[in-house]
């Protein structure tokens, strides 16, 4: 195609687009679409024709058949908060961007089916807040709530802090309606709990990070609310000992550990130097800090007791007792008011930005068996540090998913430590232990390599199987979750983070 022809047909692909979703809605001057082409941690950007922010599912619909009729790349997007640079286009492919941000009704709210229909442009933080109205919960908790959007939650199956208890968004989610990369709906809102019906397309879709469909609503399960908890910070006499005290609580509270995540003293120190005006939850130094919440929605649990104290309280309290006595845990604080609690949390929640802040660095965002996670952190901070490395370790442990940072150790320069070696005997590591080289973020650009190198084969070819029968012209999202595409002739894209 001649430079001329492109531009024509560039042309008349934005004037169609225009005359679906209106002018307004197509944008295509650097000062308005700069900032949806660059992902959070600014490692992947690039162009594209135009960002286009649809605000129906028959507009969307329109917009990826123009799209395909012309074979231009679709790149869908929520909030741009993903880790793995999924929701910018890549240089190889002409682009279009469909941002969901203008998607973003509460279609329906059931209390008494407990179910919500949202579309794919809420943000997590706002379903938090309509389910709370009715005295119930959306489940789904981390750090980017107030700009991630469900969309983008569903397409990258995203965890966080409460999966110990609820699981993640794959099991909070009862159905999606979805274009696909022909241009055809899918409307599977049913809400049914139960279905039987043949292939479950909804799992296809959740995790797949836009590379077979955009998703443009969703029902998702609702919980009744807890109406009390405990919040406590412990430093656990070990991560062996941190798994006995796990399913104590487990046992004692009826598994009502909601939350269970790891926070050792290197990570607490990281973000009271980036956060001076955060108060350290211990006086002493805990190698194994543990963040931990256990709630109920029990009215038994909220009883006040003789002595004024709370029930669920005075149930962990005492376990608490017996466990130092055990000296399972050597220290422990609990919560005395809301403003404490949402310290801890405040604390938990800023450890990427402060990793961020405190200079270069590099996370792998792995999943381990229970019993394997002590093992690999012994292992991993003894090496790395022979390396050079400082690890800078948080985790969601109550599910085995840890976030495990290489930042550059006192004194040492980053440019010069062997940040190859320290990736290898990372994954050679995890390959012995059998666990997964991406727990919750996702694959997009940044982990094609070792997806290549470490995805079972024949379950990246069933993988590549899919996407070739849904999407012959790979148009959706591409470049992304699959390291390559053979048919298309396209090269494995170099990891950049
Ligand atoms: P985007 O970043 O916009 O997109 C992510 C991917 O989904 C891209 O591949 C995009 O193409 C695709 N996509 C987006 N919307 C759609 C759609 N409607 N249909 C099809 N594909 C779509 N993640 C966790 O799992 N657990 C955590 O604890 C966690 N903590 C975080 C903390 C911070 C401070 C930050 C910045 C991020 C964290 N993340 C975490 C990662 C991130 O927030 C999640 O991956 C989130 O689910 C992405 O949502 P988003 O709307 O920002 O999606």
């Amino acid at each position: 195609m001649t430079a001329e022809n492109s531009f024509a047909e560039t042309d008349n692909l934005l004037d169609a687009m225009a005359s679906v979703v209106g002018e307004a809605n197509v944008l295509t001057d650097p000062g308005h679409t700069a900032d949806y082409l660059v992902d959070w941690t600014r490692v992947y950007s690039s162009s594209a024709l135009a960002v286009v922010t649809p605000k129906t599912t028959a507009e969307v619909a329109e917009i990826v058949k123009l799209c395909g009729s012309r074979n231009i790349a679709v790149v869908p997007q929520g909030g741009r908060t993903g880790l793995c640079g999924g929701g910018v286009p890549v240089a190889e492919h002409r682009s279009v961007v469909v941002s969901l941000k203008r998607m973003n009704a509460i279609r329906s709210l059931e209390p008494a089916s407990r179910t919500v229909v949202a579309e794919a442009g809420v943000v997590l933080e706002v379903l938090h807040e309509a389910a709370l109205e009715h005295g119930l919960v959306f489940p789904l908790v981390f750090g980017a709530k107030g700009s991630c959007t469900i969309g983008g939650n569903l397409s990258t199956n995203a965890g966080g802090s409460n999966v110990v208890r609820y699981g993640n968004t794959r099991e909070l989610c009862l159905g999606v309606e979805a274009v696909m990369p022909d241009g055809s709906v899918i409307n599977a809102l049913t809400g049914l709990r139960k279905d039987n019906t043949g292939y479950d397309l909804k799992d296809l879709l959740i995790g797949a990070e836009g590379t077979l469909g955009i998703i443009t609503a969703a029902v998702f399960k609702l919980f009744p609310a807890p109406i009390v908890r405990t919040t406590a910070f412990l430093s656990a006499a070990s991560l062996e000992a941190a798994l006995e005290i796990l399913n104590r609580l487990q046992d004692q509270t009826g598994g009502g550990v909601e939350a269970f995540e790891y926070m050792p003293q290197p990570a607490v120190d990281v973000i009271c130097k980036a956060f001076p005006e955060t108060r350290r939850p211990l006086e002493g130094a805990a190698a194994t800090g543990i963040l931990v919440e256990v709630t109920s929605s029990r009215p038994h649990d909220a009883e006040e007791m003789e002595d004024g104290s709370i029930r669920l309280e005075t149930e962990v309290l005492e376990l608490m007792g017996d466990l130092m006595e055990k000296g399972l845990v050597l220290d422990a604080m609990l919560a005395q008011s809301d403003q404490q609690r949402a310290g801890l949390w405040k604390m938990r929640e800023s450890i990427l930005e402060a990793i961020t802040r405190s200079g270069p660095s590099f996370h792998l965002d792995i999943s381990l068996p229970l019993a394997q996670i002590a093992p690999f952190v012994e292992e991993m901070d003894r090496e790395v540090a022979r390396l050079g490395f400082q690890p800078l370790t948080v985790g969601h442990l109550g599910d085995g998913n840890l976030h495990y940072a290489l930042s550059a150790a006192e004194g040492r320069d980053w440019d010069q430590l062997p940040l190859e070696t320290a990736k290898e005997q990372a994954y050679a590591l995890l390959k012995k232990l059998k666990g997964s080289f991406s727990a919750e973020h996702g694959i997009g650009q940044s982990k094609l390599s070792v997806m290549s190198e470490l995805k079972e084969p024949s379950q990246l070819t069933v993988m590549h199987t899919i996407k070739r029968a849904l999407d012959p012209k790979n148009i959706m999202n591409p470049g992304k979750l699959l390291p390559l595409m053979l048919s298309d002739n396209e090269t494995p894209r170099p990891a950049r983070h």
